[in-house]
């Protein structure tokens, strides 16, 4: 097979203690769904995410968080959401895929370890994430 064009490679880096914090947060609110708006910024396909916020009016339930997008102050900063699968895979669900946010949508399932988080674009492939 022959690749006329390169399509952009995206890729994901996650800072250790961002990573620290989403870990906490997803303990915290299990066996619910924990959901945090990520900080960061993209450059040339590569998207790093050095933050987290707090989504304003959240609401999490054991298979659904989230939150009206239309309540989000305007920040350019936010560059897409994470939230926990506190049961099954870290695949995103047809829901997450409708409500997406932003540029990179992060999923990390239970038990929540360094091993249970993945990243996905907006059509949910999966995009390679490195945590530095
Ligand atoms: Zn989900």
């Amino acid at each position: 097979m022959i690749f006329k064009k390169k399509k952009i490679e995206r890729t994901v880096l996650l800072e250790q203690n961002v990573l620290d914090s989403i870990v906490t947060f997803c303990k915290m609110k299990h066996p619910n769904e924990g959901i945090l708006i990520l900080k960061g910024k993209s450059r040339n396909g590569e998207i790093k995410i050095d933050g987290l916020a707090i989504p304003p009016f959240n609401f999490t339930g054991p298979t659904f968080a989230g939150f009206p997008h239309s309540f989000l102050p305007f920040d350019n900063s936010y560059i897409g959401i994470v939230h926990s699968h506190p049961a099954g895979s870290a695949e995103p669900s047809v829901t997450d895929l409708n409500n997406f946010f932003g540029l990179i949508s992060l999923i990390i399932k239970s038990p929540y370890d360094d091993d249970s988080i993945f990243a996905w674009d907006s059509s949910g492939n999966p995009v390679s994430l490195s945590i530095i």
